[in-house]
């Protein structure tokens, strides 16, 4: 098999983010939005508030009524009703006449201000009226907030309970969402038992289903555990094509260049091979392919070049299929705490812990950034982007981190 040249992280990039589109859209009710993706713009289906109301506890009045009206020389006006929140609107006030209005309750026709309970001596058949108020004192006007047919929220916006909110508001019981994208892992590896279960001799638990399903999750996608298969052509071949229908399939392990390495071989025997090795460090081994309209990103088994390799290239596929917007992770400018060896040629993702300092951000590197050292994931939450091509980076100098909260 041909072995395609090694990419720049920015081709893999590229390259990867043409084989994906944005997922199909769904309703789903409100209970169920959140974290979602809007996947259409939203006018606003009615006026918000839908009418006119009081904004306190009072008493319902035409303001030219209070004219002169103090503490010392009160306004008396006639009570000719009670206006309470989830009334209908049934009283007209006329000149001399004020009603009594709770908040929330619709404004009383011929009424343009409320005066707080607080300013007048809370009569039941006359009220003292001890403060002069101007037109449209105390009221929320209809469509005050947005007006039917009004842009409301835009697509691509992952759903808040900020959102949900305003959608209840608006009356809609359900909204419409892009669909997650469904997406398959596999495992694999001879050495793999599923964790938890009992380990032989050279066995070791199969860490990158249960990491990435999460990542999977936590970016927005539906993830479908495949399973682990053995290091053979036949047993992935076989995982792959049991595979039910999927946005995507990510495998980890067996792309590099030992003899057990099986995964690429399968992808080119089955579909087409669209890149092997991208210069990064670590992930360097990662690979990219169609098997018939699925994509199936292949990342290496070591768990920390998997879960570097998830942030780096399954995100942004994951984001194209969500209609996120920006679709690459978006990074932070951040001093590194100290100095970081480094290679040169190739890009190099560095685990740190970002802090918010009163100068900018900081970027602790985890001690040890050997790739064998999963405890360091529990410390990350950044990635900090040494490019390639560049001596090293010292203690101080800004870097850029990728974000692993997103
Ligand atoms: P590979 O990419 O298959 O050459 O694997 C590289 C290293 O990662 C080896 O030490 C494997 O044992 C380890 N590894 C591969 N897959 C997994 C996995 N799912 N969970 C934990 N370690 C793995
Ligand atoms: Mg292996």
């Amino acid at each position: 098999m041909d072995a395609p040249r090694p990419l720049s992280v920015a081709e893999a990039q590229a390259c990867l983010l043409a084989r994906f589109r944005r997922a199909d859209a769904e309703a789903v009710i409100l209970s169920a939005a959140l974290g979602r993706t809007l996947a259409a713009d939203i006018t606003a289906p009615r006026d918000l508030p839908p009418f006119t109301n009081s904004a306190m506890d009072g008493y319902a009045v035409r303001a030219i009524d209070t004219v002169g009206a103090s503490v010392v020389h009160p306004a008396t006006l006639a009570v000719i009703g009670v206006h309470a929140a989830g009334d209908a609107a049934p009283l007209t006030i006329r000149a001399g006449e004020a009603a009594v209005i709770t908040t929330g309750a619709p404004l009383p026709a011929g009424a343009d201000a409320v005066v707080r309970l607080e300013e007048t001596d809370g009569g039941a058949a006359t009220v003292a009226i001890r403060v002069a108020v101007a037109s449209g004192t105390n009221i929320r006007q209809q469509g005050g907030v947005i007006r039917a047919g009004a842009p409301l929220l835009h697509a691509g916006t992952r759903i808040s309970p900020g959102e949900i909110g305003l959608f209840a508001a608006t009356g809609s019981a359900t909204l419409p969402v892009v669909r997650r994208p469904r997406t398959a892992i596999l495992s694999t590896g001879n050495e793999l038992v599923p964790a938890g279960a009992p380990m032989g001799p050279g066995q070791i638990p199969d860490t990158n289903g249960p990491m990435l399903a999460a990542l999977v999750a936590q970016f927005g996608g539906d993830p479908l555990f495949l399973g682990i298969a053995r290091d053979t052509p036949e047993d992935v071949r076989r995982a792959l094509d049991a595979a039910p229908d999927v946005d995507c399939i990510i495998t980890t392990g067996g792309v590099s260049v030992g003899a057990y390495d099986a995964v690429r071989a399968v992808i080119a025997a089955r579909g087409t091979l669209d890149f092997w090795r991208v210069q990064m460090r670590p992930g360097h081994p990662v690979a990219f392919g169609m098997i018939g309209a699925t994509p199936v990103l292949a990342l290496p088994g070591n768990p920390v070049a998997a879960f570097v390799t998830f942030h780096v290239l399954v995100r942004s596929a994951l984001a194209r299929m969500l209609g996120w917007s920006p679709e690459l992770p978006p990074t932070i400018p951040a001093g590194l705490t100290r100095a970081v060896a480094h290679r040169g040629e190739q890009q190099t993702y560095v685990r740190v812990r970002l802090r918010a300092m009163p100068t900018g951000w900081e970027a602790d590197p985890a001690a040890d950034q050997a790739v064998g050292n999963i405890f360091s994931l529990s410390e990350t939450d950044g990635l900090a982007v040494i490019p390639a091509h560049i001596p090293g980076i010292g203690a101080g100098e800004i870097v850029q981190a990728i974000r692993l909260d997103g």
